[in-house]
């Protein structure tokens, strides 16, 4: 629209008179000046005219006219006298002159103005018949005026005549100029209107289009893209520029797209899109996704969109969005989220190890407390329990006297064909000395002791400490998905090292066990004969009557002595007689009960401690153990020694004493006896006997 002219002024009444003025002024001239001449001219011939016409009248009529009187039907004589005879009062007729049709003047009564006047006066009731009446034949009647008469009618005529012509050139100047400036004013009002109209619709316009630029200059200026779709069509009707820059796609391409939604949205979003697209329809809301799409260039690009329907003039309802690239901050995050994951592994990790850390810790200080081999064992249990809940295993002890593995303790479902013993030579981590793992899927070299178990992989560990293989530490793991840790992460190196390090610790516990029970029954056995020794026997003694006191059982004591081993001694040589030593010791211990106890209690005496038997039995017993010992045969390189008798001294508890000392030396007495009646014989103590003999002897 183009500007309007704000200071249009209409001028039309104003330029419309500046017009008419000089037209109105040659109209009023011609009119003012013009109609006296005209006027005195008609004037003056006009009477010539009227009386001739008169006369022409009279020419071809005056037959048929009246003598008399005008017949007032006769019009035209009448009207001549009608419009005349006010001249007749004025006397202003100077003459009356009549002609014939040829022009010839027939009659000039030359009346003077008074005797033309009441001629015709005398003529005017009667009109032309008066002339008639003469029967000449004329044809026109010329009445004249008097020159002043004339003059003054002429001159009152052209002063009327030129005041009509000035007015009507005056009205004709003014009324239309009038008019034109009442239409001007109006229509200036209408040009007002319209120019406050224009001015406003111009200022709407110019503040549209302010708007337009500044949201074009908004919209170019933001990072983003601003678009606008039909639902219905499922097309973009509207993209920024940006779209171009971010995607690589022609704005073009963006409105020729079909199912907009779902145009270069990547594969794996398009369903999430969709239903989100569809959910925010069905809510008549907002909606705010993030998805990628494929820019031209075949790359992926993070938007983060957010568009909501808007309706426009109340007819269909739009979508508005506006996409942002988030593809830097998807990184950002997808890269912070990688790092924390593998933080969170790494500390998982660290808290696991920390863990197992601390359980072998844990284990090795239950290991510092054990006793025996057996507690030693039942630690590997439960630390494998607990470090392995999913897994089962065993430990096998090697007994070196016939290279065989022996197992000795196992936890968890153990595949059921696994042997309890197996040869060293068919271990292959014996054999190699160090972990052997199977992967469970046949590939591997499988340990000949061990049969192929589906599903199921098994670790074997050789114990090894101090250079010296002490068993063999095996693990059954059933993957029937893959191994995970308590981070979720498979890490089957991790278990190997973790059951070897488990294993370095049981070792060393099994190898320090074993030390300390080497050296414990190193102090408490006789060397020669590994029975128990005197100091072990001083504490057995009093936990063995404190037990038979708790439990009010009879405790026998047998007090054993080789006769004449002196003698035997000097035959035979002193090895010799460490071998018939030897030779007893292993014929007592097989003869005597497990929970009996049978120590040397110094030289060739050794002494028996029986819990829960009556005296007799005792005796019985050592009687028989009487008979054995003078059966049997003793060989030393080559040489079959001589026999040898034994002399026993029973004492009970607790009618022979009730304390150690107190059946020792009863026990001893009864020995004494035994000797000094002969050798050879079992003897029972009597009471008070031990101080009766020793005060004796
Ligand atoms: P009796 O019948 O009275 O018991 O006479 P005996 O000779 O057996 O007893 P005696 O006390 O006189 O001699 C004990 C001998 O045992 C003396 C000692 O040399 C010998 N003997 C002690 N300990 C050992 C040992 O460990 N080995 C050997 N071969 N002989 C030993
Ligand atoms: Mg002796
Ligand atoms: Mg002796």
């Amino acid at each position: 629209m183009s500007a309007v002219e704000t200071n249009t002024h209409l001028d039309l009444g104003n330029s419309l008179a500046k017009h008419l003025l000089p037209l109105s002024v040659v109209i009023g001239c011609l009119i003012g000046l013009l109609f006296p001449v005209v006027f005195c001219v008609l004037d003056y011939h006009g009477l010539t005219l009227e009386a001739g016409f008169y006369s022409q009248l009279a020419a071809h009529e005056l037959e048929q006219m009246p003598v008399e009187a005008p017949d007032p039907s006769q019009k035209h004589s009448y009207r001549i006298f009608q419009e005349y005879s006010h001249l007749t009062l004025n006397n202003k007729i100077s003459s009356i002159k009549v002609y014939d049709d040829r022009g010839a003047e027939l009659d000039n009564y030359g009346y003077t103005s008074s005797e033309a006047v009441a001629v015709w006066n005398r003529w005017a009731p009667y009109g032309a018949s008066r002339v008639s009446g003469n029967k000449h034949d004329f044809a026109r009647v010329e009445v004249r005026l008097s020159q002043r008469s004339l003059l003054i009618k002429t001159a009152l005529t052209a002063l009327a005549a030129g005041c009509f012509g000035w007015l009507l050139a005056f009205c004709a100047y003014r009324y239309p100029i009038r008019i034109v400036r009442q239409m001007d004013q109006e229509v200036q009002l209408l040009i007002d209107d319209l120019k406050d109209a224009t001015d406003e619709s111009g200022r709407l316009r110019t503040s549209a289009q302010a708007s337009e630029k500044r949201f074009r200059d908004l919209v170019a200026g933001l990072d983003a893209i601003v678009w606008e779709a039909d639902p219905d069509q499922r097309r973009y009707c509207f993209v920024s520029h940006q779209a171009e820059r971010l995607l690589g796609v022609a704005v073009e391409e963006w409105h020729r797209g079909e199912d907009f939604f779902i145009t270069q949205v990547h594969p794996d979003d398009r369903q999430r899109v969709t239903a989100a697209y569809r959910a925010m329809l069905e809510r008549d809301d907002s909606c705010q996704i993030e998805y990628r799409r494929c820019s031209a260039d075949g790359s992926v690009v993070w938007l983060r969109d957010t568009f909501r329907l808007v309706q426009q003039d109340g007819t269909s309802k739009h979508l508005w969005g506006v996409m942002v690239d988030v593809t830097q901050r998807i990184r950002g995050e997808e890269a912070l989220l990688e790092a924390n994951q593998e933080l969170s592994s790494t500390v998982g990790k660290l808290r696991r190890s920390n863990r197992e850390v601390s359980a072998l810790y844990e284990m090795g200080g239950l290991f510092q407390l054990c006793r025996s081999l057996d507690e030693v064992y039942q630690i590997v249990v439960s630390t494998s329990e607990k470090f392995f809940p999913n897994d089962s295993g065993s430990l096998f002890i090697l007994n070196q006297a016939d290279n065989v593995l022996e197992k000795i303790v196992e936890w968890g479902e153990t595949p059921l064909e696994q042997c309890m013993t197996f040869q060293t030579e068919s271990c292959l981590a014996l054999l190699s000395g160090r972990p052997h793992m199977s992967a469970g899927d046949g590939t591997e070299f499988h340990c000949p002791n061990m049969a192929r178990i589906s599903g199921c992989t098994y670790l074997c560990v050789p114990l090894i400490a101090q250079g010296q293989t002490l068993g063999l530490y095996r693990q059954y793991h059933f993957a029937v998905q893959p191994e995970t840790n308590d981070e979720g992460s498979s890490d089957i190196s991790h278990r190997q090292r973790l059951v070897v390090a488990m294993t370095e610790h049981i070792s060393l516990a099994i190898a320090n066990m074993k030390l300390r029970e080497t050296l414990h029954a190193q102090s408490i056995r006789d060397p020669l004969t590994s029975l128990f020794n005197r100091r072990y026997l001083d504490d057995a003694m009093l936990r063995e009557i404190a037990q038979a006191e708790r439990k009010e059982y009879p405790l026998g004591v047998m007090m054993i002595d080789i006769d004449h081993f002196k003698l035997f001694n000097d035959t035979y040589g002193h090895a010799a007689g460490d071998m018939l030593l030897v030779t007893f010791a292993n014929e007592m211990t097989g003869f005597f009960r497990e929970y009996d106890q049978v120590c040397r209690y110094g030289g060739e005496e050794f002494l028996c401690i029986i819990p829960d038997m009556e005296l007799e039995t005792v005796r019985q017993r050592a009687e028989t153990l009487r008979k054995l010992a003078s059966k049997l045969r003793v060989h030393h390189l080559g040489l079959s020694l001589g026999q040898v008798t034994i002399s026993v001294g029973i004492a009970m508890y607790p009618q022979h004493g009730s304390t150690r000392d107190e059946l020792v030396r009863a026990a001893d007495a009864a020995l004494y006896r035994a000797k000094h009646n002969g050798r050879n014989r079992v003897m029972v103590a009597e009471g008070g006997e031990f101080v009766k003999e020793r005060l004796a002897g």
